[in-house]
């Protein structure tokens, strides 16, 4: 696997998307327009909520974007960790109506393995409990072998951040070695350890959630993925923080120069510094 800087991840990702007929846009503002249901955009179809739920009609039926993305639910965490952050760019690939499952996984597969380069037996894919036809697809079409594809529940493999479309989903793990390891028997994609990391996320938005739990079959299901930019050059550039990834790094040291503090001298100012360029 060959190292690539983050902005060039970024733009083989358009490259590819582009050549199998999607419409590039632009990232949303982080402020969403026209929606009271979320203070910030969090994820890459956040902004496209009215194209999913068919109230409004998308410019093309199949898009990509890299969307700036800010969560917060570990916002206390942000800094004593290096892994923690807030913003990020989330790399996704949409469609409306148009394409289903067998492309999405066929173009995640190719993807990771043809363009990045990432060894096959690093690599491993999860799918939801009851989701036979997309465990079929990724066995016998793409031909990855059974001890690489795991069921998994809700917690995991079911998408939905509020209310609006969600379904079932499908996640591509990294495989970072023995070392990151918890070392238990059972130790696989979806082990609270670090080793194997999620960084694709493929949902097969077929339901409207109401907010209150009811879920409604839409007519013309969607393809909606996300792979945070970020988490995508750790596992390319070989890093295992956050703050080692090359565009960050410079982040990093212009803090630093501001501050007139070095990196790395003390615990204390370590912390701090690593807030400052985390949200
Ligand atoms: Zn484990």
């Amino acid at each position: 696997m060959e190292w690539i800087g983050l902005n060039q991840l970024r733009t083989a990702f358009f490259d590819f998307f582009k050549n199998k007929g999607h419409m590039l846009l632009g990232s949303y503002p982080l402020v969403p327009k026209n929606d009271n249901s979320l203070l910030l955009i969090n994820s890459g179809m956040a902004p496209m909520k009215n194209w999913f739920l068919g109230k409004e009609t998308p410019p093309s039926r199949r898009i990509v974007t890299c969307q700036k993305c800010i969560r917060t639910p570990d916002i206390d965490l942000v800094g004593q960790t290096a892994r923690h952050g807030t913003f990020f760019e989330m790399l996704g690939n949409f469609s409306f109506g148009d394409y289903f499952k067998h492309e999405a996984t066929k173009w995640a597969w190719e993807f990771v393995t043809c363009v990045l380069k990432m060894p096959q037996n690093k690599l491993y894919v999860t799918v939801y409990e009851n989701d036979d036809e997309t465990y079929n697809i990724w066995k016998n079409d793409i031909g990855i072998s059974e001890d690489h594809i795991s069921r998994l529940g809700k917690e995991d493999n079911f998408w939905e951040i509020g209310s609006g479309p969600c379904g079932p989903c499908s996640e591509i793990y990294f495989d970072r070695g023995e070392k990151f390891g918890c070392g238990r028997k059972n130790c696989g994609p979806g082990c609270e350890c670090d080793r194997f990391v999620e960084f694709w996320n493929l949902v097969f938005s077929q339901f409207d959630n109401d907010g209150n739990g009811t879920y409604t079959r839409m007519k013309n299901p969607n393809i909606d993925t996300g792979m945070g930019l970020e988490r995508l050059a750790c596992i390319i550039q070989g890093v295992d923080n956050l703050f080692e990834v090359d565009t960050i790094r410079e982040i990093l040291a212009h803090v630093c120069e501001i501050a007139e503090v070095r990196y790395g001298e003390s615990l204390k100012n370590d912390v701090s510094i690593r807030i400052i360029t985390g949200i």
